[in-house]
């Protein structure tokens, strides 16, 4: 953390506001270094640990930035998973809540059509996977001529995914004149290749910091033959009595022998991996962050860039075969100012890459002994009232910003030719009622949904059971969110 405040930056009254709903008290590293060359226009590479708080260090002053009034995205953020995706254009959603700024994501295995009705709104933010993006663009839905802003978010994951010829394309189709950001957690020579070839005169960052993860994270590891896996696991959440634990395996084979156990012994948990329905992922991860239950079990698709609050145990039920995963996984866990501890397991055949990922740390990971079986028994009463009782819910990040915003649905849409200046002009006209009280307006066939903000959602609910829309009174009700 630094001494810096946000108030030190040149940010409007909007973007301050909800810096402050956010409870962001200062800026983190990242940001106070990071904020002001985007503000200045600057291209930059930022290399960051998960957890620093990267995505605000570009979504603040991108949003200070873009030009509220223009109609064709301006911003387009690039994410290797769809999780990220979500992410991304939720913290972003949440940042430009009071400039109402419009993010739209989108990915692969979700249905195109929707995706491409929200594109053909006016939108700020297009935060999308490679594949998803390229079929956009080739198709003529992502309109991609007025982007000025391109955010290529975990770069060195799109690499490991093998996205980075898709990287290209997606790049080839924007303008040069714009000012590009890549996120990377590791610079290999691809990585470096691609700034060298796409960036102009780029600020480099190394906010990575080996110590500080030493700091946040206590870290261990017990050693075990491959069939006795699963009891020391069992043995270490007794142990250990996390209230939330992610426990990534290496497989998908892998998780299901974990559930198969999990579900004979009653544990409150969920599975996530990508063999998965997208649909499903997105709800169990939501559930998760949420609070609704304790475990998930899952690969290294919840490992990346994933931000889930009071994580307050990461076990390693398999050993990753690097030490970025190490890194990835374990960075789940201690985010921002919070502690956290990993726990990793292995088997003779995996100390390989235990050794490995040991020799590339800058300090010792603590190798533990079992818990003794009194030191079991002992614990055992505690362990069960835990996984029996009803977690702590969590609230969800944008849920202070939520409250003083009422969403309203008007039964009338793009059929009866409803516009958004339509619905701006009835609202502005009531008394004690202006445009900035108005969030965002989505219209759709035939609804239109309306955010009022400043608490005003329930004036204005009244108000308009009696104001005419474009000339008639339509039936409004309160949207669900
Ligand atoms: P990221 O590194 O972008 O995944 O962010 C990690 C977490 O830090 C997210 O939950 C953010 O909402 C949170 N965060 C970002 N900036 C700040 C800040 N200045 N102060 C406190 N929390 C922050």
């Amino acid at each position: 953390m630094t001494t810096k405040k946000f108030r030190d930056f040149r940010l409007s009254e909007e973007i301050f506001k909800a810096i402050e709903m956010l409870h962001f008290e200062n800026p983190t590293d990242v940001q106070e270094r990071v904020i002001p060359a985007i503000l200045n226009k600057k291209d930059t590479i930022i290399k960051s640990q998960t957890g620093s708080g990267k995505t605000a260090a570009f979504a603040i002053p991108i949003c200070e930035l873009i030009k509220w009034d223009e109609y064709k995205p301006q911003v387009l953020v690039v994410t290797p998973t769809r999780e990220l995706a979500s992410q991304v254009k939720d913290d972003i959603f949440n940042i430009g809540r009071f400039k109402r700024i419009k993010a739209v994501a989108v990915f692969g295995k979700s249905p195109i059509e929707s995706q491409i009705k929200d594109l053909n709104q006016k939108t700020h933010f297009v935060v999308g996977t490679p594949g998803r993006l390229i079929d956009l663009i080739s198709k003529g839905a992502l309109d991609v001529s007025n982007i000025k802003y391109l955010v290529l978010d975990e770069a060195d994951e799109m690499l490991n995914m093998g996205f980075i010829e898709q990287l290209k394309e997606i790049i080839d189709t924007i303008k040069t004149d714009r000012i590009t950001t890549l996120l990377s957690a590791t610079m290999p020579k691809d990585i470096k290749k691609l700034c060298e070839d796409y960036m102009k005169n780029p600020k480099y960052f190394d906010i990575q910091n080996d110590t500080n993860m030493e700091a946040r994270v206590t870290q261990s590891v017990y050693t075990i033959e491959n069939e006795s896996k699963i009891n020391l696991l069992e043995d270490l959440l007794i142990f250990e009595n996390p209230d939330t634990a992610i426990i990534f395996c290496n497989t998908r084979k892998s998780v299901d022998n974990i559930v198969k156990e999990f579900e004979e012994l009653n544990y409150p948990f969920k599975k996530l991996h990508g063999g998965m329905d997208q649909r499903e992922r997105t709800k169990v991860m939501n559930d998760f962050k949420k609070g609704y239950f304790r475990y998930l079990v899952a690969t290294d698709v919840a490992a990346r860039g994933i931000d889930i609050e009071n994580v307050t145990h990461i076990f390693n039920y398999d050993m990753p075969i690097d030490k970025d995963i190490y890194v990835h996984r374990i960075g789940r866990t201690g985010r921002v100012d919070n502690k956290g501890i990993a726990i990793s397991i292995v088997t003779p055949k995996e100390m390989k890459f235990f050794n490995k990922i040991q020799k590339q740390l800058s300090y010792n990971i603590e190798v533990k002994e079992r818990p003794s079986k009194y030191a079991l028994r002992k614990k055992k009463i505690r362990f069960t009232n835990k996984i029996k009782s009803k977690p702590n819910l969590k609230k969800t990040k944008g849920a202070e910003l939520t409250k003083e915003i009422l969403k309203l649905h008007i039964n009338a849409g793009k059929k009866t030719k409803m516009r958004p200046t339509d619905v701006v002009g009835a609202i502005s006209n009531i008394e004690n009622v202006n445009a900035s009280d108005i969030g965002i307006i989505n219209i759709t066939d035939v609804s239109t949904f309306v955010e009022i903000l400043n608490n005003k959602g329930e004036y204005v609910f009244e108000k308009l059971q009696t104001t005419p829309i474009k000339g008639r009174l339509r039936n409004v009700s309160k949207a669900n969110n």
